[in-house]
């Protein structure tokens, strides 16, 4: 267990990728803080599980990062809990899709909030404690979208590029210390994110749900096949190991082949 004895915090870790990231980091023997916006003995009861199946430990605590304060509460209970976070993995997220003549202002604000300014409070908040302690890891769930442009996808494309320039600028700054800080780009995943993005595509053209998963991969992925949770997990457990030291400032994509066309 390559883990064992570190302790991590995964934002919106109950459900989807972040849920993938927190069971393969308890696995390798990380103690772990899960936040999510779900009710707390929902949180607790995934995070019982955890601990349990992995013999660590694990709370849940929720917060909605819209709110810099909160965020704040919960990096301190986080650091009560755990005793300090060795491992960051900015994971929560939010996606909407509109023209940009029409999208939601407060949409706008919140993915902003979610996706981009949460990962700027975390990290700063994370990293006196990591510099103390000599070792941090900071993962960041960017995106394909990151990286390239997208009709539709205004906030989404802004707040991921937008991380993805955190990533390397937050890099460079830790360069000379042990600790790390990168950027996974995933593509296609079946979570509930994109599972809204299916059926809203089913129902724009009247598809069933195999017809729209084909279609939708079909769009923009090559491989023909989702990402999974667990492939996104075990990239992001590299990067916590003591072998991906000298990867900084990347914005690795894991994608099946969208961004190599
Ligand atoms: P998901 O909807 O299952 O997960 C999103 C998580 O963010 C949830 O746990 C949710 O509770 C949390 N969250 C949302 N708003 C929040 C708030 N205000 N405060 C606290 N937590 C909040 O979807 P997912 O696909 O697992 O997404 C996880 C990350 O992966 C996101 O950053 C997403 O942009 C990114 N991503 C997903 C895909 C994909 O295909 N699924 C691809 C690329 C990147």
């Amino acid at each position: 267990m390559s883990l064992k004895n570190r302790t991590a915090l995964v934002t919106g870790g109950n459900s989807g990728i972040g849920l993938g990231i927190a069971q393969r980091l308890a696995s390798e023997g990380a103690d772990l803080v899960i936040n999510g916006i779900v009710p707390a003995d929902e949180g607790q009861a995934e995070c019982d599980r955890l601990a349990a199946a992995h013999g660590v430990r694990a709370h849940y605590l929720a917060a909605d990062l819209r709110d810099p304060a909160q965020i704040e509460g919960l990096l301190h209970q986080a650091r009560e809990c755990l005793g300090g976070v060795d491992i960051l993995v900015n994971n929560a997220g939010m996606q909407h899709v509109s023209p940009i003549e029409q999208f939601p202002v407060d949409i706008w604000n919140a993915m902003l909030a979610v996706n981009l300014s949460a990962a700027f409070h975390t990290i700063r908040l994370a990293l006196p404690g990591m510099r103390e302690r000599g070792w941090g890891r900071i993962v960041n769930i960017a995106s394909i979208s990151g990286l390239r442009g997208r009709a539709g996808k205004s906030a989404y494309n802004a707040t991921k590029h937008g991380l993805i320039g955190l990533t390397k600028s937050v890099a460079l700054e830790m360069a000379q210390t042990n600790i790390t800080c990168n950027a996974i780009c995933p593509g296609w995943a079946l979570t509930a994110l994109v599972q809204r993005q299916v059926d809203a595509l089913a129902q724009k053209e009247g598809l069933d749900g195999d017809e729209a998963t084909r279609k939708l991969l079909g769009l923009r992925q090559p491989s023909g096949r989702f990402v999974t949770t667990e492939q996104i997990a075990a990239l992001t457990a590299f990067l916590c190991s003591e072998d991906a030291q000298e990867v900084r400032g990347a914005a690795w994509t894991m994608d099946g082949g969208t961004t190599a066309a």
